[in-house]
């Protein structure tokens, strides 16, 4: 009677099963929906007992797991995949690479590496045409053994594959952690509904995937509205029933030759005239010109009003000076560093580069934050430009030019200009300047003149009080003035009698303030009251 095994019957018939080749391999091919092209397959491991029949995998991987046996079973799948690349090389079929599942106890007591270096050595298979597949859960808990197992797979020319990624708890830290080449998604978050829930969690997971632009095979895809779904978000692998279930051997022959090939790539598109996402490649010709050829410049993501930056390169870092590391600014959340209004500006600008496909230009102060130099404002002139998006996340290019200091000089031209004309306006004016932090007071000319006093006043207004200029009735409210301009009082005014001849003048301040909205500067006037008041 075909039924499922019990797990005694399992473990008395693992070895005849092997023996007798109970156990086979069954391919599912991996598809690029948008060019129809196969990719690579799937290897699947599939028991047909003579007594009991097809046992499945979620039945019996589970206790040859338990059982210490899965090792054998695994190198058994591994060497039936090398025995059929190598009967199609020697046939002249070109393969795609085929991906074999590694179980998370494989590395646990035995050394998966090289035994299964062995067995490719045995079938002389290049190593491009192999990949290993590791799941989450393997890789949970940043463990140790599993970096170092990961880092010899590398080292030796495996291309690695996260499978079920998104089904464990710590996805994200599991991609920053681990170097992996490929990611599988499992489309069962995605259920029926398509852009419900599900959708939401698995465009992220994509999203994700896409800042490190590892490509991602979605697993389990079995309509066309799943498979066009994940093609708008801008991932293109497919794996499912929509295609092919897994097949056996010859099947899965037949069914490749009969479609044209083609690589993996990194799924990001990027914009006419930029290279593909060989950005994030360290040796990559893109990333040389990013570094030597463009000025300071970063790549940064951007989507329903969130940015995070990706790349900043070498010039970039001198340019906003202040010692900053790649790390810190990588780390950093960068609407942290704009007030309201300079955000504004900026998410302007990049809407409009978005929007006309175009270089879009700003100029807008940011804060900065070091470590090791404390806090400072800078002016940045940023020239933005979309390279790329995937679905409603875009990528953009920012080349950036600290001009700070041009800033402050223009500003300084603005504040002596409007000292030129506040004194040249009026008539019967005394103007002046006061510094807010240093306490000074620069007089005009006239006040310098009619009053004797010096080019630079110190602790002011104390002098102008001794002087008998602002009487001694008005001292303490005069007094009173300087504490609310250092408060950040916009405009002061009353009518004061100056001088021994106690003649009234309008006294008036109005304050400048700095880029952090703090008050620097107060400029004063005294106007001739013509009408005498009685
Ligand atoms: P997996 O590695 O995530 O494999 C994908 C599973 O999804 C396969 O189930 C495949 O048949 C199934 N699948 C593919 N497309 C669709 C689809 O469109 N809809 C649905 N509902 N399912 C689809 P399978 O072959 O039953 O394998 C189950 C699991 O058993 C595998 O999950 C893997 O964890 C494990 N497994 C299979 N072969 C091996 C092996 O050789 N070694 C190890 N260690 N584990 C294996
Ligand atoms: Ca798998
Ligand atoms: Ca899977």
């Amino acid at each position: 009677m075909y039924r499922v095994m019990t797990e005694e019957e399992m473990l008395e018939g693992f070895e005849a099963a092997i023996a007798d080749e109970q156990f086979y391999v069954c391919y599912q091919p991996q598809i690029n929906h948008m060019s129809g092209r196969i990719v690579g397959a799937e290897a699947l491991i599939r028991w047909k007992s003579p007594e009991f029949g097809v046992q499945f995998p979620g039945d019996f991987i589970p206790v040859l797991e338990r059982n210490n046996l899965i090792y054998r079973a695994d190198l058994f799948v591994f060497e039936a995949v090398c025995r059929m690349i190598r009967k199609c090389l020697d046939e002249g079929i070109s393969i795609v690479p085929i991906s074999v599942n590694m179980s998370r106890y494989d590395i646990i007591d035995h050394d998966y590496v090289g035994d299964i270096e062995k067995i490719r050595k045995k079938y002389n298979v290049p190593i491009k045409l192999l990949r290993i597949e590791i799941t989450e859960s393997t890789a949970i808990g940043g463990s140790s053994l599993m970096m170092s197992i990961l880092d010899r797979l590398h080292v030796c020319g495996y291309m690695v594959e996260m499978d079920d990624f998104g089904s464990g708890y710590s996805s994200l830290n599991i991609l920053k952690d681990l170097d992996v080449d490929v990611i599988k998604l499992d489309m069962s978050f995605l259920s029926e509904n398509v852009g419900g829930r599900g959708g939401v969690i698995i465009s992220s997971m994509v999203q994700m995937t896409k800042w490190l632009n590892t490509p991602v095979i979605a697993e389990g895809v079995e309509t066309v509205e799943q498979a066009d779904y994940m093609q708008s978000l801008g991932c293109n692998y497919i794996q499912g029933y929509l295609y092919s279930k897994p097949v056996p051997e010859e099947e899965f022959l037949k069914l490749m030759q009969k479609m044209d090939q083609e690589p993996i790539k990194p799924a990001i598109s990027i914009a006419k005239g930029m290279g593909a996402g060989s950005f994030w490649d360290p040796d990559s010709f893109e990333t040389l010109i990013f570094n030597d050829f463009v000025g300071a410049a970063a790549i940064f993501s951007y989507e329903d009003g969130k940015v995070e930056i990706l790349r900043v390169n070498k010039k970039y870092l001198e340019e906003v000076g202040m010692n900053l590391t790649e790390q810190e600014v990588l780390n950093s959340n960068p609407w942290d560093n704009h007030s309201e209004n300079s955000r504004k500006i900026y998410e302007d600008t990049m809407l409009r580069a978005i929007e006309s496909g175009e270089e879009e230009s700003c100029e807008h102060w940011r804060h900065i934050h070091s470590r090791c130099c404390g806090d400072d404002h800078i002016c940045v002139r940023a020239h933005i430009r979309m390279i790329g998006n995937a679905g409603k996340q875009y990528i953009m290019y920012a080349r950036i030019r600290n001009i700070t200091k041009e800033k402050r000089l223009f500003n300084a031209v603005v504040d002596s200009e409007k000292r030129f004309r506040y004194a040249s306006e009026q008539a019967n004016v005394y103007a002046w300047e006061y510094d807010i932090a240093k306490r000074e007071m620069h007089p005009c000319f006239r006040c310098m003149r009619d009053l004797g006093l010096p080019m630079l006043v110190k602790n002011y207004p104390e002098p102008a009080i001794e002087m008998g200029i602002f009487p001694p009735d008005y001292a303490d409210m005069y007094r009173d003035w300087h504490r609310q301009l250092e408060q950040g009082v916009e405009k002061l005014e009353a009518v004061i009698p100056l001088t021994v001849g106690r003649v009234p003048f309008i006294v008036r301040y109005t304050t400048e303030f700095d880029e952090n909205g703090k008050p620097y500067k107060a400029y004063g006037s005294a106007t001739l009251v013509v009408d005498n008041p009685v």
